[in-house]
Parts: C-alpha cells; sequence; structure tokens
C-alpha cells in the first residue's frame, strides 16, 4: 500500500485530503493502449513531467502538473489497459493506483471509433466508484469516418461527462480537465456504477458483499461490490486480500464460489469471469445500440484497415511479407547501424590510445585501457543499433503492423504456452541471427500475461545475438569450410526450437497455469507522427544505456582483474623474464648484415619467449585457474582450460569471448572482426576438431545469458531466483546439448 505513495515525491505542506497532492488536486489518465493518452499527457503538461518505474516493476510511471484556468492539476499517465483484471502487471498497477492512492477524479480517454471496446474498461471504473470524465479522443478520425456520437446521451448514461477531443490538436483537452475537477468535487460521483450480472451471479455477489461489510475488512477506496466482483472473477489480488484479511472468512466466501463456478460451468461451459464480461459488454451494447453512435458515409478508415488487412494477414502472402518486412528491418538495422556503431569503436580506440600514450605502463593504465575503456566502448557502440531497432519497433508498433505478426503467429506460439507477442522480443533478441536479449528483454513488456512473459524472458537468450556471431564464424570457418552458411543457419534453427521446447516446458511446469483469455486485438491501421517515434525510441535507449552502462563498466573490470592478478610472483617470472631479456639482446646484437631469415627467426624467438610468459601469467590469474579447475568438468564436452576461461569471460559479456579465446592462446590482443591468427592457431592445435567447434558452438548457444542481459532479465521477471535460474539451468542444458553433440561428433568425424 505504502508502494505506491513512496514513489510520490513528497513536498513541504503537503496537504493530506485524498486526491490532492502537495495542495494540488490529483487527476489520473486511464484508457486502453494507444488511445492517445501519452499525447494528452504531453499537450497537458508540456515539458514538466517526472518519469519513473513503479517500484519493483518495470511499468513506467508519467506524472506531470496540468493547469487550467490557472489553477495547477497533479496528473498521472496510468499504463495503458483493456481491462483492470490482475492478468497484467499494467493492470494490477492501475488498479493498485486508483484503490491505494484515489485520484480525485480519472480522465477515461477513450478512441472514438472504437467505442465498444473502450467503453469496456470505462465501466470498470465506474464500477470502482471513480468520479470520471470520458474523454472521446481521435474524434477528427471519428468524424472522418462517418461517426457521430450523441455525447449528452452517452453522458447521461454514464451518469459522468463526456467531452469529445483530438489530443493531436489539443482540442477539449481544456474542457476534460476543468469537467474532471468538477466531478471530482461532487459526492454523487463515488457511489459507483450498479450493473446487473443475472440471475446466477447477482444473489452470490450480493451475500458475499454483506458478509464483507459485516467483516469490516474492506478499506480501500472503492465500493465493496466492486471488491466483490473482483472475488467472483476469480481475480488473484483480491483473492489474496482477503487471504490475508480474514482466513476464516477466506474459505467460507471460497467454498460459495466453487458452487457458483461449478453451477455456472455445468450450465453454460464457462467461467463466472466469462459471464461477468459478457454482461459487461451486454450493458455497453444496449447502451450504443440507444442511439448513442450513428454512422454516416463508408469511407471508413476501418474499411480501410479490413481493405489492407486482406492482404497483411492474408495467410498466404501475409506470413511472406512479413518476412520480408522483419528482413528489411535487420539489414538496415545492422547495414545502417553498421556505421554510427564503427564510429563509437573508433572513439573508443582512439580514446584507448590517447590514454595509453598519457598514462606511464602499468596498472592503471591497464585498467583504464583493458578494463574501462574497452568495456564502455564495447556496450556504448550498441546503442546506435539499439535506437534504430527501437525506432523500427516504435514504428511497427504505432501503425499497428506489431499486432498484425503477433496474430499471424499467435496460433503456432499458442500450442508452445507462449504468445503471439513473443514473437518480437524473440527476433529483437536474435531470432533473425545477430540481435540482443538486452533489448530483446524489453520488448517482453508488450506481452500482457506475466506467464507468457516470463516464458518468453527465459527462453529468448537461446537466440543467435550478434555477439555470439564472432564466435560461430570463426568456428564454422576453421572447421566447416564450405559449409559455413549451413552451420549458421543449423545454429539458428537449433536456438528457435530450444527456445519453443523449453518454453513448452516451463509452462507445463515452474511456470504452469491457463493461458490469459486474451483476444488478440487488431486496431486499425495509423500513421505515426515522427515525434511520437522519436519518444518512444528514445525513452527506451536511454534506459538501456543506464542499466547496461552502469552494470557492464563493473562487469568488464571484474573480467580484466579476473584475467590480471594475481600477478607471477618474481622468482616465477625471473626465469621468463630471462627468456625474454635474452631474446630481445640476441636480436637487438644481431649484425646489420643478417638475412631476413634469420632476423625473422630471432623475432618469433622473442614473440614466443613473450608469449610463454603471457601465457604463465594468464595460467596464474583467477581466470586461468578457474579454467583449470573447470578443465575434468568440461572435458566430456571436448573444452580445454582455455575455451574456459573465455566462456567463463562470455558469461560478463559474450563480445569478450573471441578476444579471451585469443588471450589464452597467447595471442596477445585478437581483434573479433579479424580472428584470422586465432583461426591457424586453432586449427593447428591437436586437441581441436570438428566435433569440439560443433560442441563449442552450442553450448556458447544455449549457455548463461551474459551479465548485463541477466540482471534485465532480473529486472524484468521481478526476481534475483529468474537470474539464478537463467544462469545455472541454461548452463546445465547447454553442457548436456554440448557432452551429446561432442560425442555424436567424435564417432561421425573420428
Ligand atoms: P497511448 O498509447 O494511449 O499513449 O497513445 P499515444 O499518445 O502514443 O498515441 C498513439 C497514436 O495516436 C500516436 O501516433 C498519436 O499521434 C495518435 N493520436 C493521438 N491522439 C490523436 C488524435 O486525437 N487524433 C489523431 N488523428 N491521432 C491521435
Ligand atoms: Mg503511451
Amino acid at each position: 500500500m505504502s508502494q505506491v505513495r513512496q514513489t510520490l515525491k513528497p513536498e513541504a505542506g503537503s496537504e493530506t485530503l485524498p486526491g490532492y497532492v502537495a495542495g494540488r488536486p490529483r487527476v489520473a489518465l486511464a484508457g486502453n493502449p494507444n488511445c492517445g493518452k501519452t499525447t494528452a499527457f504531453n499537450a497537458w503538461t508540456g515539458a514538466r513531467q517526472h518519469v519513473g518505474n513503479y517500484p519493483g516493476v518495470t511499468v513506467e510511471r508519467k506524472e506531470g502538473v496540468a493547469h487550467t484556468h490557472g489553477q495547477p492539476v497533479q496528473l498521472v499517465d496510468l499504463p495503458g489497459t483493456y481491462s483492470l483484471t490482475a492478468y497484467s502487471m499494467e493492470e494490477v498497477v492501475a488498479r493498485r493506483e486508483l484503490t491505494e492512492n484515489p485520484p480525485l477524479a480519472v480522465i477515461d480517454m477513450a478512441d472514438a471509433s472504437a467505442l465498444e471496446r473502450n467503453l469496456y474498461l470505462t465501466v470498470q471504473l465506474l464500477e470502482m466508484g471513480q468520479p470520471l470524465v470520458l474523454a472521446l479522443n481521435m474524434m477528427d478520425e471519428a468524424r472522418k469516418a462517418g461517426y457521430q456520437i450523441d455525447t449528452a446521451r452517452l453522458s447521461r448514461a454514464l451518469s459522468s461527462p463526456v467531452v469529445e477531443t483530438v489530443a493531436r490538436s489539443g482540442e477539449g483537452l481544456d474542457k476534460a480537465l476543468a469537467a474532471a475537477l468538477e466531478v471530482g468535487r461532487s459526492e454523487s460521483a463515488r457511489k459507483g456504477l450498479h450493473i446487473s450480472y443475472g440471475s446466477d451471479i447477482d444473489p452470490v455477489l450480493s451475500v458475499m458483499e454483506q458478509r464483507i461489510s459485516e467483516a469490516g475488512i474492506w478499506k480501500g477506496a472503492a465500493p465493496i461490490r466492486w471488491f466483490a466482483i473482483k472475488l467472483i472473477e476469480g481475480d488473484s489480488e483480491a483473492w489474496k486480500h482477503l487471504h490475508a484479511a480474514d482466513s476464516r472468512l477466506e474459505s467460507s466466501l471460497r467454498a460459495a464460489y466453487d458452487a457458483l463456478a461449478a453451477h455456472i460451468r455445468s450450465t453454460t461451459g464457462t467461467s463466472p469471469e466469462a459471464v461477468i464480461s459478457d454482461y459487461r459488454y451486454g450493458f455497453i451494447r444496449g447502451m450504443l445500440k440507444d442511439g448513442v453512435v450513428t454512422h454516416v458515409g463508408n469511407h471508413d478508415r476501418l474499411a480501410l484497415s479490413d481493405k489492407l488487412d486482406k492482404i497483411l494477414v492474408n495467410p498466404l502472402l501475409g506470413p511472406i511479407i512479413m518476412i520480408a518486412v522483419l528482413y528489411l528491418v535487420f539489414q538496415v538495422t545492422f547495414v545502417i547501424g553498421a556505421y554510427p556503431q564503427g564510429w563509437v569503436e573508433n572513439f573508443f580506440g582512439w580514446l584507448g590510445d590517447v590514454c595509453s600514450a598519457l598514462l606511464p605502463e602499468g596498472l592503471l593504465h591497464s585498467l583504464i585501457v583493458d578494463g574501462v575503456i574497452a568495456g564502455l566502448g564495447g556496450i556504448l557502440s550498441f546503442v546506435p543499433l539499439v535506437l534504430i531497432l527501437f525506432a523500427f519497433v516504435a514504428f511497427l508498433e504505432d501503425t499497428g503492423y506489431m499486432a498484425r505478426m503477433a496474430y499471424m503467429v499467435d496460433r503456432i506460439f499458442r500450442a508452445f504456452g507462449l504468445h503471439g507477442n513473443s514473437m518480437m522480443a524473440y527476433i529483437t533478441a536474435g531470432g533473425i541471427a545477430g540481435g540482443c536479449a538486452i533489448p530483446g528483454a524489453m520488448a517482453t513488456r508488450t506481452l500482457r500475461s506475466p506467464r507468457e512473459k516470463l516464458a518468453t524472458l527465459l527462453t529468448l537468450p537461446y537466440m543467435a545475438c550478434g555477439a555470439k556471431l564472432p564466435v560461430f564464424l570463426l568456428l564454422a570457418g576453421v572447421f566447416f569450410p564450405g559449409s559455413e552458411a549451413t552451420v549458421m543457419m543449423g545454429l539458428l534453427l537449433a536456438g528457435w526450437a530450444c527456445a519453443l521446447i523449453i518454453a513448452r516446458l516451463l509452462r507445463s511446469t515452474i511456470i504452469r497455469g491457463e493461458s490469459t483469455p486474451f483476444v488478440m486485438e487488431l486496431p486499425p491501421y495509423r500513421l505515426p507522427t515522427l515525434r511520437a517515434i522519436g519518444i518512444h525510441c528514445w525513452e527506451r535507449a536511454w534506459m538501456y544505456i543506464k542499466k547496461a552502462g552502469t552494470v557492464l563498466l563493473a562487469a568488464s573490470i571484474l573480467i580484466w582483474a579476473a584475467m590480471t592478478f594475481p600477478r607471477l610472483d618474481e622468482q616465477t617470472a625471473a626465469p621468463y623474464e630471462a627468456a625474454i631479456s635474452a631474446a630481445e639482446a640476441h636480436l637487438e646484437a644481431l649484425p646489420l648484415n643478417v638475412t631476413e631469415e634469420e632476423r625473422s627467426a630471432a623475432e618469433s624467438a622473442l614473440d614466443q619467449a613473450r608469449q610463454a610468459m603471457a601465457e604463465a601469467e594468464l595460467q596464474n590469474t583467477i581466470g586461468g585457474r578457474l579454467g583449470k579447475a573447470l578443465e575434468p568438468l568440461t572435458a566430456p564436452a571436448g573444452f580445454n582450460w582455455r575455451t574456459n576461461v573465455g566462456l567463463v569471460s562470455g558469461i560478463a559479456a559474450k563480445e569478450a569471448l573471441v578476444s579471451t579465446l585469443g588471450t589464452a592462446y597467447s595471442l596477445g590482443e585478437v581483434d573479433p572482426e579479424d580472428a584470422g591468427s586465432l583461426a591457424e592457431t586453432l586449427a593447428s592445435q591437436p586437441d581441436w576438431s570438428r566435433a569440439n567447434a560443433l560442441s563449442l558452438m552450442l553450448f556458447v548457444l544455449l549457455y548463461s545469458p551474459c551479465f548485463v542481459a541477466l540482471v534485465v532479465i532480473k529486472n524484468e521477471a521481478g526476481g534475483w531466483r529468474w537470474l539464478v535460474f537463467s544462469l545455472v539451468f541454461n548452463t546445465l542444458l547447454a553442457y548436456g546439448v554440448a557432452v551429446v553433440a561432442y560425442n555424436v561428433g567424435l564417432s561421425v568425424w573420428g
């Protein structure tokens, strides 16, 4: 309860009246996703907004100050929801805000050309006893489409003011705000709307209402009837609340509920929740039929949408167009994004050089150049890609095409316990090769069911993200020359197969539970504004920079330390140093007229001496020792200690894998883009074969997500245990697959 309140900045002299903050009336903005809430919010508050997250969940929370007739009003932008059940994080959060920190009034924004669906939320808000103004937004489009809405009649039916608005131009916004203050101050608005739920439910409802009232356990701002309705809807939050307040009452009401549910199932074959939903829609339809909406003309935006959908979701053409669109998105992102990515990398390379020149050789030099600058450069070089990708995602979302893509794959995904919306998350994470689990994990926010979101989150790291590609390219090139493309394709498919199979497994074990009764919506197509896309895309990218930047910096310092400490003691180092000095002396002492061959032999002897020292140093570090210690464990999968060091550093950041492998093979710095020398070395190693390569590629595909991805998964899934799960389960799975692949490989290729 206090959680939500804490997020409000306490201000001096803040008034304690409900519905006020710091003496300002508080008005909440509710509505379906995409109805224009954010546009209206921005128009009302301008730059005076405060963006943050609700505590503990990744739902965005926006507050700002609006003015009407010179009076300041505190506006809260609630998450966009279709309903107020407890199925998605957004719904839970919106509900908590309304029940636990009730605003003076709610402005309920509705897309005027999809009134029936939008009023479903309105009815629920009214049942909660929220004083409410209905803002019929997008009236410009509704008028163009030939809709006429009798606002006076609608207002009477809802006993609430109704205002026509156009958030884009600001029309009606001031009127809506003024009406909200007025309705908030009227007592009668809080009584709540009464809908009849039929002869089965109504009696149980009133019994429950009475029992709860007698027990005196409902302290919320909403009417008791609303709480009872939630119980009959089988709402988990409501039952939890009841259990905590009075467990005896809970079991008695549970019995009544079970009897009702059994009766409804036997007579109608559905659940009480479905019946409630039917009655609500019935109420809405009745209201709308009663002359509220008239439709004139036929040059309809919806008709145009229908026509487009005939092609875009056509069973045959639809998937082809979808694949083409996705292919284009990725091509553009990674081809165009490579330029700014290169600039960022070059900048950090330059910065490294400058610092190299300025700082004396030694630990500090190594820490700053190899640890901090290399690490920061690695993460920030992804920002351009993330920005471009998010701009596309925002565009696909805002136009309504994303919903179509999800719709097309929904059937298949549901068979695996997922949802159509899981697809975008998978693809962003690397489903068509190249991508990143971090924005992928953020893309799971479009999933409304926590179970489906969790299953998607835990399985999207199996996709072939951009950082895994260098490893695949390297090994495929060395050990499968001529069939690189087949190997890459095979790995991609293996990633998808694993994701779907594991998702199915999770959904029938630890994340078991019905899929949410969520009908896929096909909102009308709409051309989004550049500004809207810009804002959406920047908000997400900034979150990525903030979260990933801090965590990855720490991680890269950690890898650096693990590959540096402890240092060789003088005694152990002495013979290596002596060998290096001898080789140096020999090279210097060479007479000028020596042959080219002799000179290069002396040079390579010096290189070897240096490499021997580097290897001894590495073996002595924590990383090296860890690699050694893991060797017996990883031998069945065909990994030696050097591979192990690489894999461990790959948990910190997959990008680090190839370069660590390079260091482990004493090649000094290996540029992942140009791993030619490492490839030669690997090819000539006696303990490396096709079987090792196959096993390592599969292991890299499946094992623990990198550190930053783990943290983002933890944040999105809401708990450390999911971080641990991803780390441990994925690594074990990868290990199992790798051992099998290694042994199969050995028996096939010898
Ligand atoms: P939200 O999801 O409810 O926050 O919706 P947004 O504010 O992001 O708006 C979704 C899209 O609808 C954006 O492309 C807006 O520019 C557009 N939009 C918002 N209000 C109106 C309006 O009144 N008329 C028209 N034609 N478009 C609008
Ligand atoms: Mg919005």
